[in-house]
């Protein structure tokens, strides 16, 4: 054996686990393998899980927060004109330097797969070439799947769907989308069906941007729904926001989560964002404006949740860290039952990982030898501490490493140091 894990607590909560990994594998998984290696951790009983993954991110705007300026008001519109300014700015050293840069946060925070949209709007293609490069000098470390995103429109800009398929054609993964970004609810209709049919032949998954909106209208993931089914694309297309979920009608939404579990449709919020730009034009009371996590989990569909921007013109703030998404996305849906904030830890794990289709992932023998070990006791414990990644592995080797969270305390008759855990007696 190469490694081996002794003493591991696993997301299902099995206590006193061995991982047994030899090349770049899992091989064996149990209580206490009677196996040597040339290098063995000791997980002193902390959570060892398989990977973060992020369902949706921009990596081509990442890190360029203040450039060329900061975004003063912190809105939605402000951050569209902002890109606007900073797109002709870009150069494709940067962008890469910068996708870089944000990698390096993602594999020390053990989030080993990104799939990321890339604005296909500028005719140029810098950030398609630039990100297609970054993937290939990554891949190493981190999966990274490209999606082709008309950010302006698939119809409303004349070369959209041209430098989408263009895109497609360099080696991008996954088709994109944004229906309620079309002139009308007619365009955007028919914008989804020329995408899903256009994935449909080519063989790919569909991740669109749908229904970003408060209004509750905005119905563009009944049409994706629709499309799915029709064209036998089940469990290969993900509605990304369906933010209007949040103000539709209750009626309605109760014929559309049973239409969305037929077609496999999978859902991927945003909390981050959603609580952010969501509720603008409300007084009070406030909508939240994510989408109706809880109900659609109970539908039987596969929800993730994104990271979507980190430093950005949309978003000032983030660092890379799945469970910082996670917590926030416990919080805007109320999920505080026992299953629900185990649910919220499997929205940044292993549903995501299935919804990019990764292969061989998880913590079976068999499985590559990815995971972290957090300095947390279970799930619940990792997200309420957004718990230091002690270790990061990737392919059965260490790629990072961070020390526990603790802080030194100089209290009189009081304990010197402060462990931030809950560690019950017995
Ligand atoms: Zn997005």
């Amino acid at each position: 054996m190469d490694l081996l894990i002794r003493n591991a607590t696993l997301p299902d909560g099995a206590r006193g686990i061995d991982i047994a990994i030899a090349n770049g594998r899992i091989a064996a998984v149990g209580p206490a393998l009677p196996a040597q290696a040339a290098q063995e951790i000791d997980a002193g009983g902390d959570l060892v899980t398989p990977p973060f993954v992020d369902a949706h991110f921009h990596m081509d705007a990442t890190l360029s927060h203040g450039l060329p300026r900061v975004n003063r008001s912190g809105t939605l519109l402000e951050g569209i004109a902002l890109w606007g300014e900073l797109k002709p700015m870009l150069t494709q050293e940067a962008l890469v330097e910068r996708a870089l840069h944000y990698c390096d946060w993602a594999i020390a925070h053990g989030l080993l797969a990104i799939r990321t949209h890339v604005d296909v709007c500028d005719d140029r293609l810098l950030a398609v070439e630039a990100l297609l490069q970054v993937k290939k000098q990554v891949a190493p470390w981190l999966n990274l799947q490209l999606v082709a995103f008309p950010q302006d429109g698939l119809l409303r800009n004349p070369n959209a769907f041209a430098n989408l398929k263009r895109a497609i054609g360099m080696g991008v993964d996954v088709v994109g989308g944004i229906p309620h970004f079309e002139r009308t609810m007619t365009e955007g209709a028919e914008s989804v069906r020329l995408l899903c049919e256009f994935a449909a032949e080519q063989g790919l998954r569909v991740d669109m941007h749908c229904d970003e909106t408060d209004d509750p209208l905005s119905r563009h993931i009944e049409t994706l729904a629709y499309h799915t089914q029709r064209l036998g694309l089940h469990g290969r297309v993900a509605g990304s926001h369906l933010t209007s979920m949040h103000s539709m009608d209750n009626y309605y939404v109760s014929k559309l989560l049973p239409l969305m579990h037929e077609a496999g449709v999978a859902a991927i919020a945003n909390p981050l964002i959603n609580i952010t730009l969501q509720g603008r034009h409300d007084s009070y009371p406030k909508r939240r404006g994510m989408t109706r996590v809880p109900e659609l989990l109970a539908a039987g569909i596969d929800v993730a949740f994104g990271h979507d921007c980190v430093m950005d013109p949309w978003y000032s703030l983030g660092s890379g860290d799945m469970l910082e998404v996670a917590h926030m996305g416990l919080h805007v849906a109320q999920m505080t039952g026992q299953d629900a904030m185990h649910a919220c830890f499997t929205a940044v794990t292993e549903t995501p990982a299935r919804i990019l289709g990764l292969e061989s992932y998880g913590l079976k023998p068999g499985c590559h030898a990815d995971m972290v070990i957090l300095d947390a006791g279970n799930p619940i414990e990792a997200i309420r501490l957004r718990a230091a990644r002690r270790y990061v592995i990737r392919r059965g080797r260490i790629v990072s490493r961070s020390p526990a969270a603790q802080a030194t305390l100089d209290v009189p008759g009081r304990p010197g140091t402060v462990d931030f855990r809950h560690r019950p007696a017995g």
